[in-house]
């Protein structure tokens, strides 16, 4: 097997191609590094079934041999990135996932895209089920990423019913694990650099809006398995053990043992009120669900970062 993970150097990618290489595949990693890091590949270099790209999938790739799948990650992801990229996040979203599933058309390989639970915007239906239109701001700040995917969702769709492709769609929430950027700006890394350093913990709003996460190793096995069924619909992958922010901030500053005050910051514009998956798509088609409780992620999560500060 042949797999082509774009985005491949960031922190999910780079879980991925882990993956991929350890269940024996040949694994070609492409990424431009806008928001990854050479760092998150560097231990697979050396395996002779690993190869590096440098390249920006906005533009057309071609690439010698068969693939069998394309699983197209490249996206900046963390609100800090995609307000600091808001074209590049479009572009990769609309020509990037053309470019990519037009080398799928061509080698004939399976497709699979990293949407996200961003596509249901701040949502008015909880918790969030695969057949909720969503209820997103299209010309709001993160409008450039959610509209990205939603129109990403749209082409894989078309590219499916047109041309047969075998698509895959996941809609990721937020997922945490070694090999986050501790200055990529989300939630668990601010947290976790904030509490090390014994600064004040920024929470954002009141910290009453939820969120549920999800640690990596869960997530990359349902995308493993997603990949095994023969099913074209969006499919929901995350852990719906949802908490308040505030309540995500202390659980942080207990772990890390830390006396740090918590200090209350603006909430940032369309900022999602609630957030957690229904997975009962994945229960049932996949025979999944998450098997990390977040105490344990928390705390494996903690060793990286403290090795990184
Ligand atoms: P990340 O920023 O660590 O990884 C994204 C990778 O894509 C980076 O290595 C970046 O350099 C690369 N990239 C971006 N634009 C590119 C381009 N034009 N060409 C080539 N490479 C490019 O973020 P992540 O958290 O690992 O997210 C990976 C994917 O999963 C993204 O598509 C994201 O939308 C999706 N996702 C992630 C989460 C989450 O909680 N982490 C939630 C929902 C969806
Ligand atoms: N947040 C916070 N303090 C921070 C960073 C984020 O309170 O230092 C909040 C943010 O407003 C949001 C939640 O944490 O409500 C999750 O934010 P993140 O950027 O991780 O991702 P999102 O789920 O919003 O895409």
């Amino acid at each position: 097997m042949r797999t082509l993970i774009t985005g491949g150097a960031g922190f999910i990618g780079s879980h991925l191609c882990e993956r991929f290489l350890r269940d024996g595949h040949e694994v070609i990693c492409v990424d431009n590094l806008i928001t990854g890091r050479l760092q998150n590949i560097d231990h697979l270099r050396d395996n002779p079934r690993f190869t590096f790209i440098a390249h920006d999938v906005s533009r057309p790739l071609h690439v010698d041999g068969p693939i069998d799948n394309v699983l197209h990650f490249a996206s900046p992801a963390s609100p800090i990135d995609y307000l600091k990229y808001p074209i590049q996040t479009l572009k990769v979203g609309s020509l990037g996932t053309h470019n990519m599933l037009g080398l799928a058309k061509a080698k004939r390989s399976r497709f699979l895209l990293a949407s996200t639970s961003e596509v249901y915007g701040d949502p008015e239906q909880h918790p969030q089920r695969e057949d909720y239109w969503g209820h997103v701001n299209c010309v709001g700040v993160r409008g450039c990423y959610d509209e990205a995917k939603r129109f990403s969702e749209a082409i894989v769709m078309a590219y499916h019913r047109t041309h047969g492709i075998d698509t895959r769609i996941v809609r990721i929430f937020n997922t945490y694990g070694e090999r986050m950027r501790l200055d990529d700006g989300r939630v668990l890394p601010n947290f976790m650099g904030q509490a090390l350093r014994g600064e004040p913990l920024t929470v954002y709003g009141d910290g009453s809006q939820t969120r549920s996460f999800c640690y990596v190793s869960d997530l990359v096995e349902g995308i493993c398995r997603l990949l095994q069924v023969d099913f074209h619909e969006p499919v929901n992958l995350g852990n719906p053990d949802e908490v308040t922010i505030l309540q995500f901030a202390e659980e942080i500053r207990d772990l890390v043992g830390a006396s740090c005050r918590i200090e209350f910051r603006p909430l940032p514009q369309d900022d999602p009120k609630v957030r957690r998956p229904d997975i009962t798509r994945a229960r049932e088609l996949l025979q999944w669900e998450p098997k990390v409780p977040r105490a344990e992620g928390l705390r494996r999560t903690l060793e990286h970062f403290r090795r990184e500060i």
